[in-house]
């Protein structure tokens, strides 16, 4: 499996490039700003995107899905509960005085407990709502001494959670899915969030705060 990183946009949020070695095929996750620049990295790793996904629906993981729609000519899905925050993002780019960002059409809903398949590569797509409602998270188990791979969205950062005050947040739902579907996962799974650097289950079971029993105190 092939997963790069690119951080875009003011907020620092990070498209990911996920690739099948041996098909070249590739998923465009979290069309955000800097479209232009996750096309031509994904050119560069020799890779073909065939489908966009996204982990939620907030401005900064969706503003691009339009152009990147129409650049690449190829369908973008996300969760059916994020319809509100997709068709509200011209909204919430008024409010931080950005420009609106057009509001794409969706070609198909992603369904927690079912598959998402690119090339070989094969994942598990799992609800981690309570930081959006449709937030969710894309689960490769580990292949021989490959470690599994969850792609969370906002769910989870390094030492952090998302925030929970934006449409239908809500932090116990949040502590919750957390515990369910994350930190049930083994220890050695790469958690590649929407924000900041990579870490790892087991990491975060150690140190995150938010991840320890009785977390909701911190709340
Ligand atoms: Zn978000
Ligand atoms: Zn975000």
């Amino acid at each position: 499996m092939i997963i790069e990183q690119i951080p875009v946009g003011a907020f620092q949020m990070n498209s990911y490039i996920v690739g099948c070695e041996e098909t070249k095929e590739a998923i465009y996750i979290d069309p955000g700003a800097e479209v232009d620049r996750v096309i031509d990295t994904a050119r560069g790793l020799g890779l073909e995107f065939t489908q966009i996904i996204g982990t939620h629906a907030h401005l900064d993981h969706a503003e691009g899905a339009q152009e990147a729609k129409e650049k690449l000519g190829i369908p973008y899905r996300i969760h059916e509960a994020e319809m509100y925050n997709l068709q509200h993002m011209p909204d919430a780019a008024r409010m931080y005085g950005f420009p609106e960002p057009p509001v794409p059409g969706v070609d198909g809903f992603l369904v927690p407990g079912e598959t998402l398949t690119v090339g070989h590569l094969t994942f598990e797509i799992r609800l981690t709502d309570g930081h959006a409602p449709g937030n969710i998270t894309l689960y490769q188990p580990s292949v021989g001494e490959e470690p599994g791979h969850a792609i969370v969205g906002d769910a989870l950062f390094a030492g952090s959670i998302g925030r929970t005050d934006l449409y239908k947040g809500d932090a116990s739902t949040l502590l919750e899915a957390i515990r369910t579907q994350l930190l049930t996962l083994p220890s050695d799974t790469v958690v590649h969030p929407g924000h900041g650097p990579e870490t790892t289950i087991g990491r975060e079971a150690e140190t995150n705060p938010y991840c320890q029993p009785g977390a909701e105190k911190y709340l």
